[in-house]
């Protein structure tokens, strides 16, 4: 596929993240307005409020877009899905005949706030890159146990916060919690000392479904896609998570990329899942190209220092899809929502370079990672900031994501402080 010109000239330059063929799905608000949904071209965002009320757009009885979330699009169901994108493609190629009734309606990113956009209905987690799940499990378990004797056949997950995930720009506090030191006989009750980021990618499901479903049909029910970054507290987490998962390590947030690019975006991108070491249970086995060809990389900028990028690896490492998550999270009958997001799990690669976390990165703060600035890092310090950036390239344009980007504030003094 080659790019689709538009005529915003901004979008029909080779390395812009929004060009006509992404058409990803934010909420924003401008100076003394309220948020509404919004569709990135360019460096700008057509007002899809203003669009709907001036008739350009109509897909409904009801209007869609003068809402801060982009659930009830959603919930209309994958034909309205491609609808829309076919008329936001003739309003904004180039020659459209429309083009001076949609120029008023769009608004420069630059000086826009953009917010979360889709209301987290629930938020699962999972454990399934494989470069990752290996570090992770040499470091506390050896070579020989690194994957758990399920790892191979179930992609493995815990059900995380819908109430802490929040979009980019967002910043994130230090957490206090429960933490056992070897060298302590006693539990004993700090700031986090072991901060670390996750690289992820999260899956919004855009289908409702109640009871088991396919992996075609999981695909089928995926809108799109953001970034996530999993913050997690490894101190608080290896004490707390035998025997039933993470639970406030995970808790403190979760950040998201503030572009939902759709699945329709990503499909020229699609490639298969690494070789299967064991064949899958018949319920989970591919049905065809199941991931996505997504360069992502991590930055780390200290306070007022130059942002050094210390991770860079693909999607196509993971093991198991976000449509093989959603179809083995249903087995149950577990009902899933418009709206449920899934996160992918670290996204490692073979690589010491590819490792999307500092806990691999610093090998457990063992090997601590130098930045440009020439400071070293073996876990997270007070005042740096973590972003992370997507891009699948084609012929000629490339599929953005809009930056994943947090700071992280030092730990209150007193959490309990009224
Ligand atoms: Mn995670």
């Amino acid at each position: 596929m080659t790019l689709k010109r538009s005529w915003v000239a901004s979008a029909n330059d080779a390395d812009h993240p929004f060009p006509l063929n992404n058409l990803p799905c934010g909420v924003f608000s401008t100076a003394g307005t309220e948020p509404r949904c919004g569709v990135a071209i360019g460096d700008m965002i057509l007002d899809m409020a203003a669009a709907e009320e001036a008739g350009l757009i109509s897909l409904t009885d009801d209007p869609l877009f003068d809402v801060p979330y982009w659930n009830d699009l959603m919930e209309q169901g994958p034909a309205v899905w491609a609808a829309l994108r076919e008329r936001l493609t003739a309003l904004l190629a180039e020659g459209a005949q429309e083009r001076d009734r949609v120029e008023p309606l769009l608004v420069p990113q630059e000086g826009a706030t953009l917010h979360m956009p889709f209301v987290v209905s629930e938020y699962t987690d999972f454990y399934a890159g494989k470069h990752h799940a290996t570090n992770v499990g040499t470091m506390f378990r050896g070579p020989e146990n690194a994957l758990p004797p399920n790892w191979l056949h179930i992609p493995i997950g815990y059900n995380g916060r819908a109430s802490s995930v929040v979009v980019s720009g967002t910043e994130i506090r230090r957490p206090w919690g429960q933490i056992k030191s070897p060298e302590h006989d006693r539990p004993a009750f700090l700031p986090s000392r072991r901060f670390d980021l996750e690289l992820e990618m999260g899956a919004i499901v855009g289908t409702a479904s109640d009871g088991p479903i396919t992996v075609q049909e999981a695909d089928d029910n995926i809108f799109g896609y953001v970034l996530l970054n999993d913050w997690s507290a490894r101190d608080i987490q290896a004490w707390e998570y035998q025997p039933l998962g993470p639970f406030q390590a995970k808790a403190t947030a979760t950040t998201i990329s503030p572009w939902i690019v759709t699945r329709a975006a990503l499909e020229p991108f699609r490639c298969d899942t690494p070789a299967r070491e064991v064949e899958l249970l018949d319920h989970l086995k591919d049905c065809g190209p199941m991931l996505y060809d997504i360069d992502l990389e991590v930055t780390l900028a200290p306070e007022g220092g130059p942002a050094t990028t210390i991770a860079r690896t693909n999607y196509r490492e993971m093991y198991y899809s976000s449509a093989q998550q959603l179809a083995h999270h249903t087995t149950s009958g577990c009902p899933m929502n418009v709206g449920d997001l899934l996160g992918s799990g670290t996204i490692s690669g073979p690589t010491k370079d590819s490792r999307g976390s500092l806990l691999e990165l610093s090998w457990g703060g063992k090997e601590p990672i130098t930045l440009d600035s020439g400071e070293s890092r073996s876990f997270l310090e007070d005042g740096d900031t973590i972003t992370l950036k997507g891009a699948a390239r084609g012929n000629g344009f490339t599929i953005g994501f809009g930056e994943c980007s947090g700071k992280l504030l030092p730990a209150l003094e007193d959490p309990y402080a009224r």
